[in-house]
């Protein structure tokens, strides 16, 4: 009854919670519908069941064998669904290891990260998490399980990655490790302004760094932004490189009643931030090169009592005019974010049928909940992106309309013959018709 997803927003809460600690133990017999929920760093509803049983999958959090040969690039890790990519991290960083891909928050489960199939700034090269899932045991309902990979029960794996939970629970996975020499990055910062130089820079940057990603300011009159490109450090350089000491995370320490987010904080914040000093070279440890926004813990608190949004679409490669117009759209509005994130999505295909990373452009945006105004200004980006035949990442939403999913994936019907009839969330029940 205490669960929230990080946006927020207000909502009906689930009429039960249960917490599953051991991965051989069954699922409860429940009335309505059960659904999984991981760390709740989903920003809207895909992790929500309002009058449903939630089923607190942070308790499965072991791990179970890792396997690497000497001197191999790549190791194999089992453990349960609930463990926390920062867990991954913390035990396996010091070993030279590393995630494959990795969401811009380590504060995720492993079942959270396959369900909506995350992406991270390799994309361009490394494509989704699920990408890297070898195998995975999945519980339903009627107590059957069935372990799922590419090649054993591949219907249900392509299901089940990007799935959103609604398949049934994963209660452990195998996935892949890439190993690494040390901690920390080789990072270039390149400030840019318009969308032109920004495609030009990324064209330029994705031939030749394994991450890349770009902050936009979306409320300036011409977009700017800073393009930034890292590497893991080679053994030689990774020796003499200073690594400072990781600092302790500071915590936004209560929930205001009204957001303090408004349009004179956000251009403030955003101007503040283009001026930064910004060394054009940096060493930077992995940590707040991938994380900045772990630094401050429950950061989403100081958009007061109402919450926000998270509005992320992808549009074709070719549909660069739609992320302009929707730039124009959001600053028109006086409505807006920090940290706009753009980024282009590679060829990789991703695994799951409901997977949203597709080859194109992405634009992710923060907005307080103001209400009717946000939610015009969204029906006008939804707009925008269906024209440019994009699609909505159901992982930021918490509104968007049924037929806007259904018609940005062309695997819906597919998918809803893997669905498990005992599982739903709020956001199934939203967008199924
Ligand atoms: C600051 C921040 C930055 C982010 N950056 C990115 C990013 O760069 N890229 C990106 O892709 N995402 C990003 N996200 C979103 C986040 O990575 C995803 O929403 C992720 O899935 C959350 O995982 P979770 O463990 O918190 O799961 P939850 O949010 O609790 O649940 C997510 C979904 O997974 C299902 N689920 C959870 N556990 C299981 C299980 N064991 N079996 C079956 N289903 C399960 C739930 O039912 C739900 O549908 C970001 C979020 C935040 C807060």
């Amino acid at each position: 009854m205490s669960l929230h997803s990080w946006g927020r927003l207000p909502g009906a809460p689930a009429a039960a919670e249960l917490a599953l600690a051991e991965r051989t133990a069954p699922l409860p017999a429940a009335d309505g519908s059960l659904l999984p929920y991981g760390n709740g760093r989903s920003y809207g509803d895909v992790c929500l069941n309002g009058g449903g049983m939630l089923l607190r999958m942070r308790g499965l959090d072991r791990f179970i064998a890792f396997d690497a040969d000497p001197g191999a690039d790549f190791g194999v890790l089992r453990c349960e669904a609930g463990v926390l990519l920062a867990d991954i991290l913390d035990t396996f960083v010091p070993r030279g290891w590393f995630l494959p891909v990795t969401p811009g928050t380590r504060f995720v489960t492993v079942g959270g990260a396959i369900a909506n199939d995350v992406h991270g700034k390799n994309h361009h090269g490394a494509g989704t998490f699920g990408c890297h899932v070898l195998r995975f045991e999945l519980l339903r309902s009627d107590g059957s399980r069935r372990v799922c990979s590419p090649t054993e029960n591949a219907g249900w794996f392509a299901a089940t990655v990007g799935g959103l939970g609604l398949t049934g629970a994963i209660t452990w996975a195998e996935i892949r490790l890439r190993r690494i020499d040390g901690p920390l990055l080789a990072v270039e910062n390149t400030r840019f302004a318009g969308l032109d130089e920004f495609f030009a820079l990324n064209a330029a940057a994705e031939a030749r760094h394994e991450y890349t990603v770009a902050w936009i300011d979306c409320l300036a009159a011409t977009p700017r932004g800073i393009f930034m490109a890292g590497d893991h450090l080679a053994a030689d350089a990774a020796q003499d490189a200073a690594r400072s000491a990781p600092k302790k995370p500071l915590s936004f320490p209560f929930t205001p009643p009204v957001s303090l987010v408004n349009g004179l904080s956000l251009r403030a914040f955003n101007r503040l931030y283009f001026h930064k000093p910004l060394p054009a070279r940096a060493t930077q440890d992995y940590a707040p090169y991938f994380y900045p926004l772990d630094g401050i813990l429950h950061w989403n608190r100081m958009y007061g009592r109402r919450g926000f949004y998270q509005y992320q679409c992808v549009v074709p490669p070719a549909a660069r005019g739609a992320i302009d117009e929707m730039m124009r759209a959001i600053a028109a509005s006086g409505q807006g974010s920090f940290l706009a994130v753009l980024k282009t999505f590679g060829e990789r295909t991703s695994p799951g049928l409901l997977s949203f990373p597709m080859p194109g452009i992405t634009l992710a945006l923060d907005f307080p909940n103001r209400g009717a105004g946000t939610l015009a200004l969204f029906a006008r980006l939804d707009a925008i992106v269906t024209a440019a035949g994009g699609r909505l990442y159901a992982a930021k939403d918490a509104r968007m309309p049924g037929a806007l999913f259904r018609r940005g994936y062309p695997a819906f019907a597919e998918f809803t013959t893997y669905l498990d009839p005992g599982f739903a969330s709020d956001f199934w029940r939203r967008i199924k018709e």
